[in-house]
């Protein structure tokens, strides 16, 4: 069966996806991404499910291959580590403050079980995107107890 992306690509392509990406930082060039992609694999079977092969396309990070990974429910690889869990994870103590995304996903792949690598990324990004903002609303914070910010606070 042929992706909905190829079949998209088809049919002028850049047009048919703009209303959906349109909300989307930067969808101009994520939907030119988008569709080399689907040129690339041609049809789902072909779509990469490791880190490896994933990040070897048009436009994926690990980030967005450690999301992949864990939305088609494949044992993780590492850690979604976007700018909020590179924020709040030197909040909470678990790594060391760093801008570097690869940095800080080794670190937390050496201090937390690989058994939780699949939801403690999405976990933590979503913490920081609620509650642990730039400046923390520790007052709504549910992991006050084991938070070295908060403790020094
Ligand atoms: S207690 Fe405050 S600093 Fe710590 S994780 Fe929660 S919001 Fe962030």
């Amino acid at each position: 069966m042929r992706s909905l992306l190829w079949k998209v690509s088809q049919i002028q392509p850049k047009k048919a996806l703009i209303p959906y990406l349109t909300a989307v930082k930067y969808h101009e060039n994520k939907i030119d991404w988008l569709l080399e992609i689907a040129k690339e694999i041609k049809t789902d079977k072909n779509i990469p499910l490791t880190l490896t092969a994933l990040t070897s396309l048009k436009g994926i990070g690990r980030k967005s291959a450690n999301v992949i990974l864990r939305e088609a429910g494949i044992p993780a690889e590492g850690i979604i580590t976007d700018l909020h869990v590179i924020r709040v994870a030197p909040r909470i103590g678990i790594i060391n403050p760093t801008k570097n995304g690869l940095k800080a996903e080794k670190e937390l792949m050496a201090i937390l079980p690989k058994e939780i690598w699949n939801e403690v990324g999405m976990a933590i990004s979503f913490l920081g995107r609620e509650i642990c903002r730039p400046t923390p609303q520790c007052d709504q914070c549910p992991i006050t107890n084991c938070c070295k910010y908060f403790k020094e606070n």
